[in-house]
């Protein structure tokens, strides 16, 4: 078993606006909106995904 970094992340967000909670994956391509609201949790940045909101948990 290698340990590179792991292909798969799921980090778990709070909505800054309304209090969702959301399970978005960590290396998405695209940017990720409230399910609710339509805030913007995260964006992608370089291959990375940027997360604006709060984490509250991340999930391997
Ligand atoms: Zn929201």
């Amino acid at each position: 078993m290698d340990a590179k970094e792991p292909k798969s992340k799921f980090i778990k967000l709070r909505c800054p606006k309304c209090k969702n909670e959301q399970i978005v994956f960590g290396k998405s391509a695209s940017t990720v909106r409230c399910l609710v609201c339509g805030k913007e949790l995260a964006g992608p940045t370089g291959g990375k995904t940027r997360v604006k909101a709060r984490v509250l948990e991340v999930l391997e």
